[in-house]
């Protein structure tokens, strides 16, 4: 699904480099469920930009489900954002004033369905999120696990191969998050693949492997043996 080969991304700030990437190669399999950890300032956010076709690396090659992406135009760029990749981030980013059902047809607009059609998929997505009672209401009526469910809905609605999730329980309670992981581990035994970023240990314990970076680079990739699975 992802094989990135000798990534670097370097930001010039004057006479100084910041090497947010130094020559970072990953592999991952599709249908895997992987965290990415690390220190503030490891590339953590740099990379999972990267991997999310938001910003392009200044030397490497980065092949997304078989095709070279490292230099495609910001435009075609966009197009596998709205079609390929769902994201989930930190502090939801749902629109205040939409109900739960028009957040989640947002990108079924974007892409040009019909209304009806639309209509049925982010209904049938907020569904499998057990939040049926729920469409009808504003993000600020929700709590932040049902927020977060609106959310995931929404990345899944366009029907990606990946979700990139950034720091998906951050803002959540230890029940809401356990609740948000059994839904990533439900995604992840039906065969989507997952890459999140976590500063949490608990939280990554859900995943199949653990990414640590530092100073741009990884310094370790470890098969997670201790795969938490809730009943
Ligand atoms: P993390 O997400 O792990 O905290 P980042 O990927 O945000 O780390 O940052 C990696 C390094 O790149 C840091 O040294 C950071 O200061 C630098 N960096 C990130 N974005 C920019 C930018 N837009 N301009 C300059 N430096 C940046
Ligand atoms: P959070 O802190 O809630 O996880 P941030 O605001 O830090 O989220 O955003 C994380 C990254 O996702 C940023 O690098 C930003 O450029 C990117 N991003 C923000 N909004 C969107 C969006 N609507 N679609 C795609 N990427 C986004």
């Amino acid at each position: 699904m992802i094989k990135m080969e000798n990534i670097c991304k370097v930001y010039r700030m004057g006479d100084t480099e910041v090497w947010a990437l130094d020559q970072v190669s990953l592999m991952i399999e599709e249908g895997e469920m992987v965290a990415i950890m690390g220190p503030s300032g490891s590339g953590k956010s740099t990379i999972m930009n990267m991997i999310g076709c938001l910003d392009q690396p200044s030397s490497g090659s980065y092949r997304l489900a078989g095709r070279e992406v490292a230099n495609l135009s910001e435009r075609e760029l966009a197009a596998i954002r709205n079609q390929e990749i769902g994201f989930v981030f930190q502090s939801f980013h749902l629109l205040p004033n939409l109900t739960a059902l028009q957040n989640v047809e947002l990108p079924l607009v974007y892409a040009g369905a019909p209304p009806a059609e639309r209509h049925q998929q982010a209904l049938d997505a907020l569904k499998k999120m057990g939040l049926e009672q729920r469409i009808h209401h504003k993000p600020r009526e929700l709590s932040g696990g049902q927020q977060q469910r609106v959310a995931i809905a929404r990345a899944l609605v366009n029907g990606p191969k990946l979700l990139l999730a950034d720091e998906p329980t951050g803002n959540l309670d230890s029940r809401a998050s356990v609740e948000i992981m059994g839904i990533f581990q439900d995604l992840h035994r039906k065969g989507m693949t997952i890459v999140m970023v976590t500063h949490e240990p608990d939280i990554a314990t859900y995943t199949q492997r653990i990414l640590r970076f530092r100073d741009g680079k990884i310094m370790a990739d470890e098969l997670n043996k201790q795969v938490f699975i809730p009943r």
